[in-house]
């Protein structure tokens, strides 16, 4: 899973520092110095529980092995740990009709024995000191409501070990025959994966006050990463960075539905590039309903509007026509005449609105203010009609000039899109900028310098329309 996993993150240009494993020697080391500490400060405790047997599978029923219907909400698939639709925490005790998602059927009864636990209820006071101080950091409002919710019922103790083969094995005397639950080691790992990374390097991010750690997931994750994780290390006190600010999305759903591979609604990574290749297509129009704030529908109308309307329509025809203009009428064309200081002043106040929205982690803003550049360009475009002083300018040199005005402006709007579009739509921003003569990944020093136009280059539509071929495809997973 971990290649396949990479591979399609590389499909779609995600690029890691380095994209490591939570099963690792490095990762384990630093799990069972948390875990010792932790036991040391007396936090780690023995507890007699009631567990979920299957009698068929002659297995303890863990987490997503038992299902039943959430007795907070009705959910039918809810787990046992967890429901999936309110996120309510559970305990497979709650759950109504449970069932064995191993063998499916419903021969499971309870029985006696040990677990290791944290006891998170003891360390709810430090826990909520934290979240209280870190939150003003602009953390998502979900994050902040969740939390809360939990504080104000009251922290409980939590199970941290398992029956089972999978994980590291608890370091402890007479529990050597369990492992660790996954939600213990997996934070750790973000330690672990960076000192997997760069043995020399992990504790100048790790064990340094300096350090801002910003961590994005779904809204489903919020508890482990607000509560459970900086409770293990507030607990554990050994002197970890702890997270500055948490953005936690909201959910995506297809069509007004819930994702679902066994119901057949939405696509997956794969079956989203087999119909259509280029992964930046995705990648902006997801990122325009990016469920920041509240959730959000992913329908085939809005991709297609998204594709053929904003980035084809107004991005792409923005870069066609400046490009297509100036090689055209390059022989009057003067690339040291003044730019229309008004419109460039509108250009630098969008740029700062860019800048302040990717300060404050909203994404989905930044990329609706690279539309309004586009626009602003497009509009600009539009009312000067260059066109037509490149026409007077034969026997009107003063129409020579104008024409070089206006279209040095658009070339530095079309610049400045090209490289904000960077973090939405890297591939197709390097095919843009080859035209300004940058070969490589653009940077925010770029924009100081205005932009050389390689005019031996042939101007070629940046985007392309869906087909409605493509569109009908899409439309069919609903
Ligand atoms: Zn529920
Ligand atoms: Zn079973």
């Amino acid at each position: 899973m971990h290649e396949e996993i990479k591979l399609l993150f590389e499909s779609f240009g995600c690029n890691f520092t380095y994209y490591g494993n939570t099963h690792t020697a490095q990762n384990k080391e630093i799990t069972y110095e948390i875990f010792n500490a932790l036991n040391k400060n007396g936090y780690i405790e023995e507890v007699q529980k009631d567990l979920p047997y299957c009698n068929f599978d002659k297995l303890f029923l863990y987490d997503r092995y038992i299902e039943g219907k959430c007795p907070v909400c009705g959910f039918e698939k809810a787990r046992g740990d967890q429901c999936d639709n309110c996120s309510s925490i559970l305990d497979p005790k709650d759950l109504i009709e449970p069932y064995c998602t191993l063998c499916g059927k419903r021969e499971i009864v309870f029985k006696k024995t040990k677990n290791i636990a944290i006891d998170l209820a003891k360390l709810q006071p430090q826990v909520e000191k934290f979240v209280k101080e870190r939150s003003k950091f602009n953390w998502s409002r979900n994050a902040i409501n969740e939390s809360e919710k939990y504080f104000k019922n009251g922290l409980k103790r939590r199970d941290i070990s398992r029956h089972s083969k999978w994980g590291f094995p608890v370091p402890l005397k007479g529990f050597e025959d369990q492992t660790l639950f996954v939600w213990f080691d997996a934070p750790i790992a973000y330690i672990g994966i960076t000192k997997e990374w760069q043995d020399s390097k992990w504790e100048n991010y790790w064990m340094s006050e300096e350090t801002k750690l910003i961590q994005f997931m779904g809204k489903d994750n919020i508890f482990f990463h607000t509560i459970f994780f900086p409770a293990t290390l507030l607990g554990a006190n050994l002197g970890f960075s702890m997270v500055n600010t948490i953005r936690s999305y909201e959910f995506l759903n297809w069509e007004g539905k819930k994702f679902s591979k066994s119901r057949g609604v939405g696509m997956d990574l794969e079956q989203a590039l087999s119909v259509v290749k280029n992964p930046d297509y995705w990648r902006f129009a997801l990122m325009a309903i990016a469920p920041e704030n509240a959730d959000t529908d992913f329908t085939t109308d809005g991709f297609a509007e998204a594709v053929n309307k904003m980035l084809n329509g107004k991005i792409g025809n923005l870069f066609q026509r400046v490009l297509m203009l100036i090689k055209t009428n390059r022989e009057i064309f003067d690339s040291r005449v003044e730019i229309d200081e008004g419109v460039a002043g509108k250009l630098d106040e969008l740029y700062s609105k860019y800048t302040k929205h990717f300060k404050n982690i909203e994404l989905r803003d930044a990329l609706k203010t690279v539309v309004e550049i586009a626009d602003l360009g497009n509009s600009y475009m539009s009312e000067k009609a260059p066109w037509v002083l490149a026409k007077a300018a034969k026997d009107d040199k003063s129409a020579a000039k104008d024409f070089s005005t206006i279209m040095n402006l658009l070339a530095k709007i079309a610049y400045y899109t090209g490289i904000l579009l960077f973090p939405f739509t890297p591939d197709s921003s390097r095919a843009a900028l080859a035209y300004f003569g940058i070969e490589r990944d653009p940077k925010f020093e770029d924009l100081k310098k205005m932009p050389v136009l390689n005019l031996g280059l042939e101007p070629k539509p940046i985007f392309e329309k869906l087909t409605d071929q493509q569109i009908k495809k899409i439309g069919s997973y609903s």
